[in-house]
């Protein structure tokens, strides 16, 4: 049963709770920031959503002092069986405001409606309700009988999941005892703070969650802030590897989610129609802004043409616009800026050889739009074999055999996920051990359970969110 069943029912098509104006969460209030406020835009239509108060640097002390006091005099030594409460009811109220948040999360983001509804919002509630369970059982999670949490989280996410990305990085912390503050991407910090107010809402005490919309230089802030504990950031592989030098030597622990360049491997004995499904799902979900993205279709030559062929058939069917229709599959590229970053390297790729499709489909005449592309004939040298694109591009490439598969699969800077279509057994085992990937799907693709560790090798990063083993990242043995 969907959480959406607890929502109540609409009033009117408009837009549910957005209010004109939003400031930070600091210390249990919403106050003005004394940065530059920044307005943020609806991407399918260029409206301005709203205006946003951002942090300057005295906020980003107050707020760090706050989460400070709060860890000392009540979180951290509240009882774990208490800590799960407040989690448990955040999760509720993640539940019963489902459709206000799906439908924020859609303008302020561009994602369609139905992604927002089906996967962003329920995902974020299950993220707390899983870690409600372990906050009374830190002991049996095995980093022995006595756990501590490390103090004060600086949590810094990207746009392609804004409310979802808040959830991973809050639960595990607020279950493990430690507090947070929490700065959204620039230019999708609506749902966060929908967030915050839920949390208070949920009686959290004050300064256990905070929150401080603002720009990269307010993330910077908040990490190197000496208060700051342990520093937990998603987003590009660039500004991790700034992060990753800016915390060396400071004793903070530190994890990383960033970028990458997912293999999708497709044998000759896989259903094919099936694969097709996974395919689609795997690079034109949420418009291809998925760090996880099987953004290189790897198919068996005997295989390659029908397979492109049935695709192409496949992609041209999807529909493309008003992210609000709950018919859309493809909705819009979260700014101009992003838009184009797409078009640049999908012009690379036929620069540098590569045969282009793009689907039919009308592109609207206002908003940031890009039409679901696949690019066939693709070498591994091209910069869209190389360079994540974060957009609905695909990028397709050929093998003979499994051992070419893996090699080709693991010819890339990043290691973050894989998938692998095919009907025999053995061959999912043999390959899933030889991908240097943090996931690897087998027969499917996307697919995100709070239960289960997700994170990177070599350049996507290191540290894991979700399962017992993303409790590591907030607790000192
Ligand atoms: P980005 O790195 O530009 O920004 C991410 C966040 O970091 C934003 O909140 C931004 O304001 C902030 N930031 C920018 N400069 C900073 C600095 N110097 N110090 C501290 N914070 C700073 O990335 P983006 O464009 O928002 O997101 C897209 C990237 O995120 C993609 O590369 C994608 O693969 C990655 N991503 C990874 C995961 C994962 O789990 N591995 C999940 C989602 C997105």
């Amino acid at each position: 049963s969907s959480p959406w069943e607890y929502a109540p029912a609409p009033e009117s098509r408009d837009i549910a709770g957005l209010k004109p104006n939003y400031w930070m969460l600091v210390d249990g209030q919403f106050v003005e920031g004394t940065g530059e406020p920044l307005k943020t835009v609806n991407p399918a239509t260029e409206e301005v959503l709203a205006e946003v108060s951002t942090a300057g640097p005295a906020d980003v002390d107050k707020a760090v002092k706050a989460a400070r006091r709060a860890y000392e005099r009540v979180w951290g030594r509240m009882p774990g069986a208490e800590r799960a409460k407040y989690i448990f009811r955040i999760a509720r109220l993640i539940q019963e405001r489902a459709r206000e948040l799906a439908v924020l999360e859609t303008l302020d983001n561009g994602k369609p409606i139905r992604e927002s509804r089906d996967v962003d919002v329920p995902t974020a509630a299950a993220h707390f309700f899983y870690h409600a369970g372990w906050a009374d059982k830190l002991g049996y999670a095995g980093y022995g009988p006595d756990p501590r949490p490390l103090g004060v989280a600086g949590q810094v996410i990207p746009w392609n999941f804004p409310l979802l990305m808040a959830a991973w990085k809050i639960a595990p912390a607020l279950a493990c005892g430690n507090t947070v503050v929490l700065k959204p991407a620039e230019t999708t910090p609506l749902t966060a703070l929908v967030l915050g107010e839920i949390c208070q809402q949920a009686d959290l005490p004050p300064g256990v969650v905070n929150i401080l919309p603002g720009a990269g230089d307010v993330g910077a802030e908040l990490v190197n802030h000496p208060g700051v504990n342990k520093v937990a950031f998603t987003g590009s592989t660039e500004v991790g590897k700034l992060i990753q030098r800016s915390v060396a030597g400071t004793g903070k622990k530190l994890t990383l989610e960033l970028g990458g360049k997912a293999a999708n491997i497709v044998f000759d004995d896989a259903p094919l129609d099936q694969a097709v499904e996974g395919i689609v799902n795997g690079i034109f979900f949420n418009q291809g802004h998925v760090c996880c993205a099987g953004s290189r279709l790897l198919v068996q030559e005997s295989v390659a043409e029908e397979l492109l062929d049935k695709l192409h058939r496949r992609v041209a069917t999807l529909r493309l616009g008003d992210p609000l229709d709950k018919n859309t599959d493809i909705g819009a590229i979260n700014s101009a800026e992003q838009l184009a970053k797409i078009t640049e390297l999908a012009a690379s790729g036929e620069a540098e050889g590569a045969r282009r499709w793009s689907s039919p489909c009308a592109l609207p005449d206002k908003g940031f739009f890009f039409a679901p592309t696949v690019f066939s004939d693709v070498h591994q040298a091209m910069r869209i074999a190389r360079e994540e694109i974060f957009g609905p591009v695909l990028s397709v490439l050929t093998f003979r055999t499994p051992d070419e598969a893996v090699a080709k699969a693991n010819n890339t800077p990043y290691g973050l996920s894989a998938g692998v279509w095919t009907d025999k057994g053995s061959r999912i085992l043999w390959l899933a051990q030889r991908m240097r990937a943090g996931v690897v799907w087998a027969n499917t693709f996307n697919r995100f359970d709070p239960s289960a560790p997700f994170g990177g090798y070599q350049e996507s990063g290191f540290g894991r969110e979700g399962g017992r083993t993303g409790l590591e990242a907030y607790l000192d043995v």
